[in-house]
């Protein structure tokens, strides 16, 4: 076969031209931080091919999109696809937090966009002068396959994703606007007993897990033995996060226990005079974090570690320590409120386990992983509630710490894996462990009784030293008669099924 040369050069260049095409559509889908296929690519490249032809509409489309891959590009490098986190952070940032995370971009991290648009302004010219098609028809047919190709290998999902998570952000927080509130304390008197007081919120700990509480592994040595109190009889008001926290962070209604935001935990210790300060390793915005947000961000001091320049990373609850310590080192006058949200052992599990602390778990059977990685996970926060402990001591001021976990879990097998989950419910779900120590603790004891997380709040006033007319003699939540048992609770506990702990060493 002869080839015809006044063919050939005008397809090398159209083939020149598509390589050139190709490049770039890989460095922006490289930047757009999804695993980056081949056909992707060469799907992409070809609609942009095609569509350089097209009518100025779709031009101008094009031209946006690709102008927020350009965009997002140096960003993207360096931390990867966009984030629910990083949207919410966008919308939230203030001056000084946004120079801090252009603060580590290079020279070459701001001129990449304007590079990569200069190389796709050459690509455009180069591709307007090639005529692929002679007929209208096949053009046409040519750009909407190109194009069905392109959201087919996903060559479009980090703007898609990006639209997705916005529009996400933008409806929580409105929610979170709508859940502004006038606090209704009336603070009688404020008679503090330390400088220095941390609650510590856990998450997802049963304490029929914990060695405190008796369980036969080694994993709270230091709430074993710390001078101080454990409660034992402390239940949830919930099965989830929010349900229970909602109800121990703020006073509840008496009769439907339904939360009263504006009798919240923060705006009562800020109407006493203290400095408030709460950080956190849960999430800021999504429908299960958005009610604890507002109360957190009532502080004078807030921080999400998963909010912002590296929301994708997991965080472990230690990085909350350097936090507290500076709160610690500040100088302030005035008493203080330390708030530590942990995520303790919420699912993944596993994932919440580090290197840094120590392990507990000898788990050989890999059907017991998970439950393997709870016991961990229990003794890592034990661990961080240790050098809590020790950053009060080494600041030299009186101190209390006080800590509980929002709810337990439930151990089930699930196709042949042992894992711990929110449901089925059992019995033991809403058993939570809560545990005082503080400067002048002399003995480790413990006490015995049943205690609502209702009763948080005004326990949470005695702690404290606050008295407010609503509420002008705050019982002790340890010291004080335990709570009479509501009948439907007691009825909801026994129609769920029991699930004593588990040995999960011997697996
Ligand atoms: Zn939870």
């Amino acid at each position: 076969m002869k080839l015809n040369p006044e063919l050939l050069l005008p397809a090398a260049r159209a083939l020149l031209v598509f390589a050139f095409g190709a490049a770039l559509c890989w460095l922006l889908l490289k930047g757009a931080a999804y695993p980056v296929s081949a056909p992707e690519v060469l799907a992409f490249a070809a609609f942009l091919f095609v569509a350089a032809r097209s009518p100025a509409v779709l031009r101008v489309l094009t031209a946006l999109v690709l102008a927020a891959y350009c965009l997002y590009f140096p960003v993207g490098l360096r931390y990867g696809i966009v984030s629910e986190g990083q949207i919410a952070a966008a919308f939230a940032t203030d001056a000084r937090e946004a120079s801090e995370f252009f603060g580590t971009f290079g020279a070459l991290d701001f001129a990449s966009p304007a590079l990569l648009a200069t190389g796709l302004a050459l690509f455009y010219l180069f591709a307007r002068r090639v005529r692929l098609f002679q007929s209208r028809k096949l053009f046409a047919l040519a750009l909407v396959l190109t194009a069905a190709a392109s959201f087919e290998t996903k060559a479009f999902h980090p703007l898609t994703h990006a639209v997705k998570l916005t529009n996400r952000v933008v409806a929580e927080r409105a929610n979170l606007k709508h859940m502004d509130w006038t606090p209704a304390w009336k603070v009688l008197s404020a008679r503090p007993a330390y400088k220095n007081y941390v609650l510590v919120v856990g998450e997802s700990e049963r304490r029929d897990y914990m060695n405190a509480y008796g369980y036969p592994e080694d994993d709270t040595p230091f709430m074993s033995k710390a001078p101080g109190i454990v409660y034992e009889g402390f239940t949830a008001e919930g099965d989830g996060t929010i349900e229970s926290l909602t109800r121990t962070l703020t006073l509840p209604d008496p009769k439907t226990l339904q939360p009263r935001y504006e009798y919240n935990l923060v705006d009562l210790a800020r109407a006493a005079g203290f400095a408030t300060a709460w950080f956190s390793n849960q999430g800021y915005v999504s429908r299960f974090d958005t009610p604890l947000t507002a109360i957190g961000e009532r502080s004078e001091r807030s921080r999400w570690l998963k909010f912002g320049r590296d929301a994708s990373r997991n965080y472990f609850d230690y990085e909350l320590l350097p936090l507290a310590e500076a709160e610690l080192e500040r100088d302030d006058p005035r008493p203080k409120l330390i708030v530590l949200h942990l995520i303790g052992s919420h699912e993944d599990t596993c994932e919440r386990v580090s290197d840094r602390l120590p392990r507990v778990s000898r788990v050989k059977d890999p059907a017991w992983k998970t439950p393997g990685c709870y016991l961990d996970t229990i003794r890592q926060t034990d661990a961080v509630l240790e050098r809590l402990r020790d950053l009060l001591a080494k600041k030299g001021e009186p101190w209390s710490l006080l800590y509980f976990s929002d709810h337990g879990l439930t151990l089930v097998r699930q196709r042949g894996v042992m894992r711990f989950l929110h449901s089925p419910v059992s019995r033991q779900q809403r058993d939570i462990p809560l545990f005082l120590t503080s400067s002048d603790a002399k003995e480790h004891r413990t006490i015995r009784g049943l205690r609502y997380g209702s009763s948080f709040l005004e326990g949470f006033m005695e702690w404290t030293g606050v008295s407010t007319r609503g509420i002008p003699r705050p019982r002790s939540l340890f010291l004080a008669p335990p709570d009479a048992p509501r009948a439907e609770d007691e009825k909801l506990r026994a129609s769920r099924p029991d699930d004593p702990p588990a040995d999960i060493q011997s697996h």
